[in-house]
């Protein structure tokens, strides 16, 4: 179910509610089941969805609420503020600050958009009026380095990687020293997103960020991976502290549920999504926005 269609689902299923007669605890508990159904079909994880209806019944006690209540009102308002808090984990993502320098990490899957994104990312910061730099320390894709150079070529922003260079530590260490010197603002580094196992890809990513330090690592992840992303968001997290997220591919097919599950994972926020392949394909993240426009 792609995310239009989730949010077309949860309305109609307040619709119905809202249509009925009385509202009773059997009009309540369909509403809420369909909801469900909705969620769990565009992959949100199974104990998301069973904690959402919780909370719901929690604030929604139709045999408390005194006569004259607005229960539709309530009830809605409940389903929103829910869908909210999965997508709020209380706490805001480091922000770059302009003239400060910064040093942000990513990692993710091979595939999931992690070098597309990097560029995405400084060309938005670059318009902000940033000195944004890129470092590739991708060893193990072959390929890799050219694709950021490509990119970071096209929107004039300074590069560093290596074709001879095997350690990506080593690359990301003297990246950082190059582009500290040359005063950029925010350093970005770009890391692998696949090995021969995932346990040594998670071990490379621990060890670029214990030799880094960075500011913020943020998690990409397809917006279409579905109920796997939650286990490898929590992956990523485990080996380096992952501070924020950012779901790509929301202008295709994308079930979307996977964003609710890796800001569960990782009980960090989505900052950014993209859109497209293009460079300025890239929306600043915002909960409240996002949730009442998926519910129309
Ligand atoms: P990486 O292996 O994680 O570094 O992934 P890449 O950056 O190479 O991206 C993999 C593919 O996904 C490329 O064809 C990108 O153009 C495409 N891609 C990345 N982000 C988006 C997005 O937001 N929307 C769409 N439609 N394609 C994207």
């Amino acid at each position: 179910m792609v995310l239009a269609q989730l949010g077309g689902s949860i309305s109609r299923a307040l619709a119905q509610m809202s249509n009925a007669t009385v509202i009773d605890e059997k009009v309540l508990g369909e509403c809420l089941n369909e909801i469900s159904r909705a969620l769990l079909q565009s992959d949100v994880q199974f104990k998301m969805v069973r904690d959402m209806q919780t909370n719901i019944r929690k604030i929604v006690n139709l045999e408390t609420l005194a006569a004259g209540t607005n229960k539709r009102r309530i009830i809605q308002q409940a389903v929103f503020t829910e869908l909210c808090n999965m997508l709020d984990p209380g706490k805001p993502a480091f922000t770059p600050k302009k003239g400060k320098p910064s040093v942000v990490m990513f990692v993710g899957l091979q595939g999931s958009g992690k070098t597309t994104t990097c560029t995405k990312y400084a060309y938005y910061h670059q318009r902000k009026g940033f000195k944004p730099s890129l470092v590739c320390a991708d060893t193990f894709r072959a390929g890799a380095f050219d694709q950021l150079k490509q990119n970071a070529t096209k929107a004039k922003i300074p590069f560093y990687g290596s074709y001879m260079e095997s350690d990506p530590v080593k690359i990301a260490v003297e990246g950082l020293e190059r582009f500290r010197k040359e005063n950029s603002d925010l350093i970005i580094i770009d890391t692998s997103g696949r090995h021969k196992q995932e346990a040594a890809l998670l071990e490379e990513m621990r060890q670029v960020a214990e030799a880094t330090k960075p500011d913020l690592v943020i998690f990409v992840m397809d917006g279409s991976i579905g109920q796997a992303a939650f286990d490898q968001a929590q992956a990523f997290k485990q080996s380096a502290s992952v501070g924020a997220v950012i779901v790509t591919k929301l202008d295709g097919h994308a079930k979307g549920g996977g964003a609710l599950s890796a800001v569960a994972a990782t009980k960090s926020p989505v900052i950014f999504i993209g859109t497209g392949e293009h460079i300025d394909e890239f929306e600043i993240f915002d909960v409240k926005p996002f949730v009442s426009r998926l519910l129309g």
